[in-house]
């Protein structure tokens, strides 16, 4: 890939004796994009020579042509970035990441052995990783019994370590035993210290899991509709909470303002959950036609995780592989299926949002995950709408994120080549803003 010479021009703020007074608290920010080629709402056409004007890390308009940020003072920051060589589009949204680990050889001793400060520093580098390659805003959902992602959302919030927005679900809501319930295989006392706030059985237990994680400071509620390869059961894949749970399990969300995205492989959780009010689908891999009905009745959305079946069908092929007999068993089963099923459910009709479930694979290799929805059949833009105006919509932030418009948060990356003739374009991104604020530049 040809890598372009920096042209990021700083102009100081040049203070002028009538406006040293005011200066201080009406100085602004502007970051000015001089974009070759802009997309900037996916799904609708590129254009060509146009510049984006953010203040304050918003935008504020798009204008024909390179021009400057006109209306600013003398006093404010003016930042130009040119990427008169470059495509520009919105901020990717990774809809499904776990920030506070990465699957590898040690990782159930990891769990017994890291702190909570080790969680934190561990997810910092995970967060920077994804920024650095081009998502703005992930959904982390499932961060085990840590409230380090609490602290890290926060933290990002803040400026004080890079990383994406993050939107952060907690702890998984898991039946006693299920999925989301990660202390199998441990000994008793060592259980009851990896225990989770999320795992629940009956409806009222179910609630209260709920709510406890909205205390903890949950932006959304996830939950294990059904079993799942990684965990370490051989319970099959199948439906795990009863009906009247999961529909305690959203309505206690819907109630307290929060959305409920579930975990489902097996067909008959992915109809239960979605009769139950569900807002979004993670994984799908039996979905039927009447799931799909379901999911067009609603107007949930699935992602589909293409990456993670990929990865856990590669380690399972390994003969020397880290997964215990029921993960490999049950990554050979589902793997191969998940092609299938989000080509289907695409054909469909059903609304699909891009997610990966980094943490299974790397972090920072999220966009590996546009290829495989591009071999299922979508196009590069519907590929790339569903990182973008799809995935803020699945998140219920499509007033603020998903495209590059007036009003939304200056979240927006290029690359060199063009993504909608090549996908992988997107696999190396050469620039990253969030917020106006430039994270990298080539
Ligand atoms: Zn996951």
């Amino acid at each position: 890939m040809k890598r372009l010479r920096r042209l990021a021009t700083t102009v100081a703020a040049s203070l002028t004796a009538s406006s040293l007074a005011a200066s201080a608290a009406s100085a602004a920010d502007y970051a000015v994009i001089h974009a070759g080629r802009l997309l900037a709402e996916p799904g609708r056409a590129v254009m060509e020579n146009k510049t984006v004007i953010i203040k304050d890390g918003v935008i504020e308009r798009i204008a024909d042509g390179f021009v400057g940020a006109e209306d600013a003072s003398p006093d404010d920051a003016v930042t130009v970035h040119d990427l008169k060589d470059m495509f520009v589009m919105p901020g990717l949204i990774d809809g499904h990441v776990h920030l506070l680990s990465e699957n590898n050889p040690k990782g159930r001793l990891q769990r017994v052995e890291m702190s909570e400060g080790d969680l934190a520093i561990a997810g910092a580098r995970h967060a920077r990783r994804t920024l650095m390659a081009g998502f703005t805003t992930v959904r982390d959902v499932g961060a085990g019994s840590s409230d380090a992602i609490f602290a890290l959302r926060d933290g990002v919030a803040r400026g004080d370590v890079p990383g994406p927005r993050i939107f952060a679900s907690g702890s998984t809501i898991s039946v006693t035993g299920g999925h989301g319930d990660g202390t199998q295989g441990y000994r008793d006392d060592v259980a009851e210290l990896l225990h989770q706030s999320g795992v629940c059985d009956g409806v009222g237990d179910c609630r209260r899991a709920v709510r406890e994680q909205v205390r903890r400071g949950a932006d959304h509620i996830k939950l294990t509709a059904t079993a799942g390869v990684l965990s370490n059961t051989a319970a099959g894949l199948e439906q795990q909470f009863f009906e009247d749970e999961m529909k305690a399990i959203m309505d206690a969300a819907h109630a307290m303002g929060r959305k409920a995205t579930a975990h489902a492989h097996g067909v008959n959780g992915i109809n239960a959950a979605l009769r139950a009010g569900v807002d979004s689908i993670e994984h799908g891999t039996y979905l039927d036609n009447e799931s799909i009905r379901l999911f067009k009745r609603n107007g949930a959305y699935l992602v589909p995780t293409l990456l993670a079946g990929a990865t856990v069908v590669e380690w399972a092929q390994d003969p020397e592989t880290f997964l215990l007999p029921p993960q490999r068993a049950k990554a050979l089963q589902v793997g191969p299926l998940m092609h299938e099923m989000a080509k289907r459910a695409h054909e469909g009709g059903v609304k699909i949002a891009f997610g990966t479930d980094s943490g299974v694979s790397k972090h920072g290799e999220n966009a590996r995950e546009f290829a495989l929805l591009v071999e299922a059949g979508m196009t590069p833009m519907e590929a790339i709408r569903s990182a973008t105006v799809m995935g803020a919509a699945n998140l219920g932030q499509s007033d603020v994120l998903g495209a590059i418009a007036p009003g939304k948060f200056g979240d927006l990356i290029a690359v060199s080549g063009d993504p909608l003739a090549d996908i992988t374009e997107l696999e190396n991104v050469d620039f990253v803003m969030k917020a106006g604020r430039a994270y990298k530049t080539w």
